[in-house]
Protein backbone atom coordinates (compact mmCIF):
# COMPACT_ATOMS: atom_id res chain seq x y z
CA UNK A 1 0.00 0.00 0.00
CA UNK A 2 3.02 2.80 0.93
CA UNK A 3 4.92 1.80 -2.27
CA UNK A 4 2.03 1.57 -4.71
CA UNK A 5 1.29 5.05 -3.12
CA UNK A 6 4.76 6.54 -3.48
CA UNK A 7 4.67 4.88 -6.38
CA UNK A 8 1.94 7.14 -7.74
CA UNK A 9 3.45 9.83 -6.06
CA UNK A 10 6.48 9.94 -8.24
CA UNK A 11 4.95 9.38 -11.23
CA UNK A 12 2.45 12.35 -10.81
CA UNK A 13 5.46 14.09 -9.66
CA UNK A 14 7.71 13.40 -12.82
CA UNK A 15 4.86 14.44 -15.21
CA UNK A 16 4.47 17.74 -13.32
CA UNK A 17 8.20 18.48 -13.84
CA UNK A 18 8.21 17.44 -17.24
CA UNK A 19 5.49 20.11 -17.80
CA UNK A 20 6.74 22.90 -15.75
CA UNK A 21 10.18 22.81 -17.77
CA UNK A 22 10.40 24.67 -20.90
CA UNK A 23 10.08 23.19 -24.08
CA UNK A 24 13.10 23.00 -26.06
CA UNK A 25 13.22 25.37 -28.82
CA UNK A 26 13.25 23.32 -32.22
CA UNK A 27 11.34 20.52 -32.00
CA UNK A 28 13.62 18.04 -33.30
CA UNK A 29 16.74 19.90 -32.27
CA UNK A 30 18.27 16.30 -31.15
CA UNK A 31 17.83 15.39 -34.85
CA UNK A 32 19.95 11.96 -34.95
CA UNK A 33 22.33 12.18 -31.56
CA UNK A 34 21.20 10.01 -28.73
CA UNK A 35 24.37 10.50 -27.27
CA UNK A 36 22.94 11.29 -23.54
CA UNK A 37 21.36 7.66 -23.49
CA UNK A 38 24.49 5.94 -24.15
CA UNK A 39 27.09 4.85 -21.60
CA UNK A 40 29.91 6.94 -22.67
CA UNK A 41 27.41 9.61 -23.17
CA UNK A 42 27.26 10.98 -19.51
CA UNK A 43 29.49 10.41 -17.20
CA UNK A 44 27.12 10.47 -14.38
CA UNK A 45 23.45 9.28 -14.38
CA UNK A 46 21.54 9.42 -11.20
CA UNK A 47 18.52 7.26 -11.05
CA UNK A 48 16.88 6.43 -7.70
CA UNK A 49 15.69 3.03 -6.34
CA UNK A 50 12.25 4.41 -6.40
CA UNK A 51 12.57 5.25 -9.82
CA UNK A 52 13.78 1.90 -10.98
CA UNK A 53 10.58 0.42 -9.01
CA UNK A 54 8.31 2.25 -11.41
CA UNK A 55 9.84 1.23 -14.35
CA UNK A 56 9.05 -2.50 -12.62
CA UNK A 57 5.85 -1.57 -12.09
CA UNK A 58 5.07 0.15 -15.28
CA UNK A 59 7.27 -1.87 -17.63
CA UNK A 60 8.39 -4.72 -16.10
CA UNK A 61 10.89 -6.35 -13.89
CA UNK A 62 13.19 -7.34 -17.07
CA UNK A 63 13.01 -3.77 -18.20
CA UNK A 64 13.96 -2.82 -15.07
CA UNK A 65 16.74 -4.88 -13.97
CA UNK A 66 18.56 -4.22 -17.76
CA UNK A 67 18.07 -0.65 -16.97
CA UNK A 68 19.50 -1.19 -13.25
CA UNK A 69 22.52 -2.74 -15.71
CA UNK A 70 23.09 -0.05 -17.77
CA UNK A 71 23.31 2.96 -14.94
CA UNK A 72 25.66 1.09 -13.20
CA UNK A 73 27.63 0.88 -16.45
CA UNK A 74 28.83 -2.46 -16.00
CA UNK A 75 30.81 -4.41 -18.12
CA UNK A 76 31.68 -7.88 -19.01
CA UNK A 77 35.09 -10.15 -18.86
CA UNK A 78 36.65 -8.17 -22.02
CA UNK A 79 35.90 -4.29 -19.74
CA UNK A 80 33.05 -3.86 -22.65
CA UNK A 81 30.04 -2.17 -21.49
CA UNK A 82 27.16 -4.76 -21.30
CA UNK A 83 24.45 -1.81 -22.88
CA UNK A 84 26.58 0.38 -24.68
CA UNK A 85 23.41 2.52 -25.35
CA UNK A 86 20.13 2.31 -22.78
CA UNK A 87 18.36 -0.91 -23.22
CA UNK A 88 15.24 1.56 -22.96
CA UNK A 89 16.12 3.40 -26.49
CA UNK A 90 13.48 2.37 -29.00
CA UNK A 91 15.55 1.84 -32.53
CA UNK A 92 12.31 2.08 -34.42
CA UNK A 93 10.83 5.45 -32.84
CA UNK A 94 14.29 7.08 -32.76
CA UNK A 95 13.67 7.84 -28.82
CA UNK A 96 12.91 6.89 -25.48
CA UNK A 97 10.54 3.35 -25.17
CA UNK A 98 9.94 4.37 -21.12
CA UNK A 99 8.85 7.84 -22.28
CA UNK A 100 6.06 7.92 -19.67
CA UNK A 101 7.93 6.45 -17.22
CA UNK A 102 11.50 7.54 -17.61
CA UNK A 103 13.62 8.89 -14.66
CA UNK A 104 14.24 12.05 -12.71
CA UNK A 105 17.54 12.80 -15.05
CA UNK A 106 16.55 11.93 -17.94
CA UNK A 107 13.92 14.42 -17.99
CA UNK A 108 15.96 17.50 -16.78
CA UNK A 109 18.71 17.15 -18.95
CA UNK A 110 19.36 19.44 -21.66
CA UNK A 111 17.42 22.21 -19.42
CA UNK A 112 19.82 22.77 -16.23
CA UNK A 113 23.72 22.09 -16.23
CA UNK A 114 25.32 22.44 -12.39
CA UNK A 115 28.72 23.88 -12.53
CA UNK A 116 30.95 21.07 -13.13
CA UNK A 117 28.96 18.51 -15.24
CA UNK A 118 29.92 18.12 -18.93
CA UNK A 119 27.38 17.72 -21.91
CA UNK A 120 28.21 15.09 -24.61
CA UNK A 121 29.85 16.52 -27.18
CA UNK A 122 28.19 18.25 -29.73
CA UNK A 123 25.35 18.18 -28.07
CA UNK A 124 22.72 20.87 -29.14
CA UNK A 125 21.64 21.93 -25.44
CA UNK A 126 25.45 22.14 -24.15
CA UNK A 127 25.39 26.08 -24.16
CA UNK A 128 21.86 26.44 -23.95
CA UNK A 129 20.94 25.13 -20.46
CA UNK A 130 20.48 27.47 -17.73
CA UNK A 131 23.98 26.45 -15.71
CA UNK A 132 24.06 26.82 -11.12
CA UNK A 133 25.94 26.25 -8.68
CA UNK A 134 25.98 22.90 -7.78
CA UNK A 135 25.22 23.25 -4.52
CA UNK A 136 22.04 24.78 -5.50
CA UNK A 137 20.40 21.66 -7.08
CA UNK A 138 17.87 20.57 -4.84
CA UNK A 139 16.74 24.56 -4.63
CA UNK A 140 16.83 25.14 -8.01
CA UNK A 141 15.97 22.17 -9.87
CA UNK A 142 11.71 21.73 -9.98
CA UNK A 143 11.20 18.23 -8.62
CA UNK A 144 14.83 17.80 -6.90
CA UNK A 145 12.72 18.48 -3.26
CA UNK A 146 10.01 16.03 -3.64
CA UNK A 147 12.28 12.85 -5.64
CA UNK A 148 14.21 13.33 -2.45
CA UNK A 149 11.53 13.16 0.29
CA UNK A 150 9.74 10.60 -1.72
CA UNK A 151 13.12 8.84 -2.31
CA UNK A 152 13.58 8.77 0.91
CA UNK A 153 10.29 7.61 2.24
CA UNK A 154 10.75 4.66 -0.54
CA UNK A 155 13.91 3.56 1.16
CA UNK A 156 12.35 2.24 4.50
CA UNK A 157 10.71 -0.16 2.86
CA UNK A 158 13.66 -2.22 1.75
CA UNK A 159 15.22 -3.84 5.50
CA UNK A 160 19.25 -3.29 5.22
CA UNK A 161 21.86 -6.07 4.19
CA UNK A 162 23.17 -7.72 6.98
CA UNK A 163 26.63 -6.26 7.04
CA UNK A 164 24.52 -3.21 8.57
CA UNK A 165 22.48 -4.17 11.22
CA UNK A 166 25.66 -6.15 12.30
CA UNK A 167 27.44 -3.08 13.12
CA UNK A 168 24.52 -0.75 13.93
CA UNK A 169 27.25 1.91 15.75
CA UNK A 170 28.87 2.17 12.49
CA UNK A 171 27.19 5.78 10.96
CA UNK A 172 25.75 5.64 7.55
CA UNK A 173 28.40 7.01 5.09
CA UNK A 174 27.35 10.60 4.18
CA UNK A 175 28.40 12.58 1.09
CA UNK A 176 28.29 15.89 3.19
CA UNK A 177 29.49 17.60 0.20
CA UNK A 178 25.69 17.53 -1.11
CA UNK A 179 24.20 18.49 2.63
CA UNK A 180 22.15 21.63 2.82
CA UNK A 181 21.32 23.69 5.47
CA UNK A 182 17.18 24.50 4.20
CA UNK A 183 16.93 19.81 4.22
CA UNK A 184 15.62 19.22 7.81
CA UNK A 185 17.38 15.64 7.47
CA UNK A 186 20.92 17.35 6.03
CA UNK A 187 20.68 19.47 8.68
CA UNK A 188 20.22 17.19 11.66
CA UNK A 189 23.06 15.02 9.89
CA UNK A 190 25.32 17.95 10.18
CA UNK A 191 24.30 18.24 13.79
CA UNK A 192 24.81 14.78 14.08
CA UNK A 193 28.26 14.45 12.64
CA UNK A 194 29.92 17.75 14.80
CA UNK A 195 28.08 15.33 17.97
CA UNK A 196 24.77 18.02 18.80
CA UNK A 197 22.91 15.14 18.89
CA UNK A 198 20.35 16.62 21.23
CA UNK A 199 20.04 19.88 18.80
CA UNK A 200 19.14 17.27 16.41
CA UNK A 201 16.72 15.60 17.55
CA UNK A 202 14.68 18.70 18.43
CA UNK A 203 15.11 19.80 14.93
CA UNK A 204 13.55 16.36 13.45
CA UNK A 205 10.60 16.46 15.97
CA UNK A 206 9.88 20.32 14.89
CA UNK A 207 10.16 19.14 11.29
CA UNK A 208 7.88 16.14 11.92
CA UNK A 209 5.31 18.79 12.70
CA UNK A 210 5.35 19.95 9.73
CA UNK A 211 4.92 16.94 7.26
CA UNK A 212 3.83 13.78 8.16
CA UNK A 213 7.54 10.87 7.31
CA UNK A 214 8.35 8.03 8.12
CA UNK A 215 11.70 8.70 7.31
CA UNK A 216 11.74 11.05 9.69
CA UNK A 217 10.48 9.10 12.20
CA UNK A 218 13.37 6.54 11.38
CA UNK A 219 15.56 9.28 11.85
CA UNK A 220 14.40 10.83 15.09
CA UNK A 221 14.55 7.09 16.53
CA UNK A 222 17.96 6.35 15.43
CA UNK A 223 18.72 9.74 16.98
CA UNK A 224 16.74 8.72 20.29
CA UNK A 225 18.60 5.35 20.61
CA UNK A 226 22.17 6.96 20.67
CA UNK A 227 20.55 9.37 23.07
CA UNK A 228 19.87 6.65 25.09
CA UNK A 229 16.33 7.88 25.27
CA UNK A 230 14.53 4.49 25.74
CA UNK A 231 10.99 5.08 26.27
CA UNK A 232 10.46 7.24 22.98
CA UNK A 233 12.79 5.16 20.97
CA UNK A 234 10.66 1.99 22.09
CA UNK A 235 7.05 4.48 21.38
CA UNK A 236 8.46 5.41 17.93
CA UNK A 237 10.22 1.92 16.76
CA UNK A 238 6.81 0.17 17.20
CA UNK A 239 4.57 3.07 15.28
CA UNK A 240 7.02 2.64 12.49
CA UNK A 241 6.40 -1.24 12.72
CA UNK A 242 2.78 -0.32 12.73
CA UNK A 243 3.38 0.93 8.90
CA UNK A 244 6.02 -0.79 8.43
CA UNK A 245 5.79 -4.59 9.66
CA UNK A 246 8.50 -5.92 7.26
CA UNK A 247 11.35 -3.83 8.87
CA UNK A 248 11.55 -6.47 11.13
CA UNK A 249 15.36 -5.01 11.89
CA UNK A 250 12.89 -2.36 13.47
CA UNK A 251 11.81 -5.52 15.98
CA UNK A 252 15.53 -5.28 17.27
CA UNK A 253 15.39 -1.88 18.21
CA UNK A 254 12.66 -2.10 19.68
CA UNK A 255 13.70 -5.25 21.96
CA UNK A 256 16.84 -3.30 22.77
CA UNK A 257 14.94 -0.31 24.29
CA UNK A 258 12.05 -2.54 26.26
CA UNK A 259 15.23 -4.11 27.75
CA UNK A 260 17.24 -1.13 28.86
CA UNK A 261 13.37 -0.47 30.23
CA UNK A 262 12.87 -3.68 32.04
CA UNK A 263 10.28 -4.59 29.82
CA UNK A 264 11.76 -8.44 29.56
CA UNK A 265 8.67 -10.19 28.29
CA UNK A 266 8.13 -7.41 25.49
CA UNK A 267 12.03 -7.22 24.95
CA UNK A 268 11.89 -11.31 24.23
CA UNK A 269 8.51 -10.81 21.81
CA UNK A 270 10.54 -7.82 19.68
CA UNK A 271 13.64 -10.09 19.36
CA UNK A 272 11.97 -13.27 18.10
CA UNK A 273 10.25 -11.51 15.70
CA UNK A 274 13.88 -10.24 14.42
CA UNK A 275 15.38 -13.92 14.13
CA UNK A 276 12.27 -14.89 12.85
CA UNK A 277 12.64 -12.92 9.57
CA UNK A 278 16.26 -12.27 10.26
CA UNK A 279 17.90 -15.37 11.44
CA UNK A 280 21.62 -14.43 11.34
CA UNK A 281 20.43 -11.27 13.28
CA UNK A 282 23.28 -11.75 15.71
CA UNK A 283 23.24 -9.20 18.19
CA UNK A 284 18.92 -10.01 18.76
CA UNK A 285 20.37 -13.57 19.35
CA UNK A 286 23.29 -12.60 21.56
CA UNK A 287 20.22 -10.71 23.86
CA UNK A 288 18.21 -13.63 23.52
CA UNK A 289 21.18 -15.86 24.88
CA UNK A 290 22.03 -12.97 27.52
CA UNK A 291 18.39 -12.95 28.96
CA UNK A 292 18.08 -16.67 29.09
CA UNK A 293 21.23 -16.58 31.05
CA UNK A 294 19.87 -14.13 33.22
CA UNK A 295 17.20 -15.97 34.06
CA UNK A 296 19.45 -19.54 34.88
CA UNK A 297 18.50 -21.22 31.29
CA UNK A 298 21.62 -22.27 30.57
CA UNK A 299 20.97 -24.73 27.74
CA UNK A 300 18.99 -22.41 25.81
CA UNK A 301 21.53 -19.75 26.55
CA UNK A 302 23.68 -21.59 24.92
CA UNK A 303 21.76 -22.79 21.75
CA UNK A 304 21.25 -18.83 21.39
CA UNK A 305 24.93 -17.54 21.43
CA UNK A 306 25.99 -20.56 19.10
CA UNK A 307 23.48 -18.99 16.98
CA UNK A 308 25.35 -15.34 17.46
CA UNK A 309 28.83 -16.73 17.14
CA UNK A 310 27.97 -18.09 14.25
CA UNK A 311 26.49 -15.13 12.51
CA UNK A 312 29.68 -13.00 14.45
CA UNK A 313 31.92 -15.01 14.87
CA UNK A 314 34.33 -12.04 15.93
CA UNK A 315 32.40 -10.86 18.26
CA UNK A 316 34.15 -11.00 22.12
CA UNK A 317 30.80 -10.94 24.23
CA UNK A 318 29.51 -13.89 22.30
CA UNK A 319 32.48 -15.74 23.03
CA UNK A 320 33.45 -14.93 26.53
CA UNK A 321 29.49 -15.99 27.29
CA UNK A 322 29.61 -19.25 25.69
CA UNK A 323 32.70 -19.88 27.80
CA UNK A 324 31.22 -19.23 31.01
CA UNK A 325 28.48 -21.37 30.00
CA UNK A 326 30.70 -24.03 29.23
CA UNK A 327 32.78 -23.73 32.04
CA UNK A 328 29.79 -24.12 34.52
CA UNK A 329 28.37 -27.06 32.72
CA UNK A 330 32.54 -28.29 33.45
CA UNK A 331 31.68 -27.60 37.28
CA UNK A 332 27.98 -29.26 37.04
CA UNK A 333 29.63 -32.67 36.53
S1 LIG B 1 15.44 5.95 -20.02
FE1 LIG B 1 14.96 6.82 -21.99
S2 LIG B 1 15.64 8.95 -21.90
FE2 LIG B 1 16.59 7.85 -20.20
S3 LIG B 1 18.60 7.20 -20.98
FE3 LIG B 1 17.15 5.53 -21.39
S4 LIG B 1 16.36 5.85 -23.44
FE4 LIG B 1 17.33 7.75 -22.76
S1 LIG C 1 19.94 16.25 -25.38
FE1 LIG C 1 21.93 16.59 -26.37
S2 LIG C 1 23.03 14.67 -26.14
FE2 LIG C 1 20.90 14.23 -25.73
S3 LIG C 1 20.05 13.55 -27.68
FE3 LIG C 1 19.69 15.77 -27.56
S4 LIG C 1 21.43 16.72 -28.53
FE4 LIG C 1 22.01 14.60 -28.12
Amino acid sequence: MIRQNLLHQLSQLLQRVSQSLSKPDPQNACASCFSCCTARGLTQHRVSEIEFALIEERVGQAAADRFRTYIAKKQDAQGNYVYERCPNYDWRTRGCGVYEHRPFACRVFGHLKPQGTSFPSGCYYSERAEAFPAEDYFDKVPGAQELRFLSREFSLLTPPVAAHYLDPEQPAEADVSRLGQTDPVDRALLLQLEGRLEEAAILLIEARGHRLSLYLDYCLACLLTQLEQHEPALALYETLLESLPERRDFNYYAGYHALQLGQRRRAREHFLATVEALPNHSLALGFLGYMELQQGGWLEAEVWLLRACAADPDNPYFRARLQLIREKSVGLT
